[in-house]
């Protein structure tokens, strides 16, 4: 059994506090390799931002969880070396589908863990949500439960539609999981695929295909059953039409991948919405540069080589996340 506090890593209750009374969210960025870490720890760092990196299960399968945890425990390290004195760094378990996976990260040095029983009826979602706050609270971890279902394709999580989070059940089911923050569906998506192209417009002067709207009314109607209760996005990746357009032109085919426009995250960042969650974005970043790099020299074959312009242009994006949508830079704690 290891405790978060003794990694150096911090639980998300006193920056979600900071980030509603704000009107600023807290970037999640996941994690799975050791580039991704450390443009995420960079980004963090140049930037001043709190930061939450976590883990799916499928990056536990991809990894290795143990190997993640000591990531985690290095990306505090790393910051400090990066010239930040008090670093505010959470692990997350993103997706924890069962209490057993929950107590397994929580003992092992996870800071905050996610229960997702959205798929299950709702009094079995509230029982199980229960059971995880209620070992997690022992040791200070926070938790993060799930109300309403998110359309998409995420690693192992996986639906067909979506189901807005109903706000007549919000405040009996924060009171009665004691939950810390909730994860809501308002029209975000899992993937970068969020929408289907007869789902969206085609703006006609580019011909780019434009999401629907979030659900802000939703939004709005959570937020004054819960008054500064955090609520979270998952699925908020925006994917950029300039790293498909570079993947497309060096080989890929991604054809009418789309995601959220960046206004309306920041839009909702000014919101109880105090964390967003962005994974494909990243995926895209990496994947562009490798592409570009590959294409434009052939004659490379050492992993890093192409991996330094992939963490380049990753951190690059992570920053950009930070600054201009969720508004977190310059927030760490006094
Ligand atoms: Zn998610």
């Amino acid at each position: 059994m290891v405790n978060y506090k003794d990694l150096g890593l911090v639980n998300t209750r006193e920056m979600f506090k900071r980030a509603v009374a704000g009107g600023y969210a807290i970037p999640a960025f996941n994690f799975n390799t050791m580039e991704q870490m450390q443009a995420i720890v960079q980004a963090a760092v140049e930037t001043k931002s709190p930061v939450i990196m976590q883990v799916s299960k499928g990056a536990r399968n991809y990894a290795n969880a143990t190997i993640l945890r000591y990531m985690a425990e290095g990306a505090v390290a790393y910051a400090k070396e990066l010239g930040c004195e008090h670093p505010e760094i959470v692990l997350h378990l993103d997706h924890g589908d069962s209490f057993e996976l929950c107590k397994d990260c929580i003992d092992m040095g996870f800071s905050s863990v996610m229960y997702d029983g959205s798929a299950l009826p709702y009094e079995e979602n509230i029982k199980i949500s229960r059971q995880v706050v209620e070992y997690a609270h022992q040791y200070d971890v926070t938790v993060e439960c799930e109300l309403g279902v998110l359309a998409g394709v995420e690693d192992e999580v996986a639906s067909e539609v979506s189901h807005y989070t109903k706000p007549e059940e919000v405040i009996d089911f924060a009171t009665r999981t004691g939950c810390d923050s909730l994860a809501i569906s308002i029209g975000t998506s899992h993937g970068a695929y969020k929408f289907k192209p007869e789902q969206c417009t085609r703006d006609p002067k580019t011909g780019k295909l434009v999401p629907p709207p979030l659900a802000f009314d939703v939004l709005h109607e959570i937020e004054k059953k819960l008054p500064g209760f955090p609520i979270v996005l998952h699925g908020s990746s925006s994917v950029p039409q300039e790293e498909v357009d570079t993947i497309n032109a060096y080989g890929g085919k991604l054809p009418d991948a789309i995601g959220i426009p960046e206004d309306q995250l920041r839009e909702a960042s000014k919101s109880a919405v105090c964390k967003i969650n962005i994974d494909s974005d990243s995926r895209l970043a990496m994947t562009a540069a490798i592409r570009k790099h590959l294409a434009e020299h052939p004659d490379h074959f050492d992993p890093r080589q192409y991996l330094k312009p992939a963490r380049e242009n990753m951190k690059k994006m992570y920053i950009h996340k930070i600054v201009n949508v969720l508004g977190s830079d310059g927030k760490l704690a006094e």
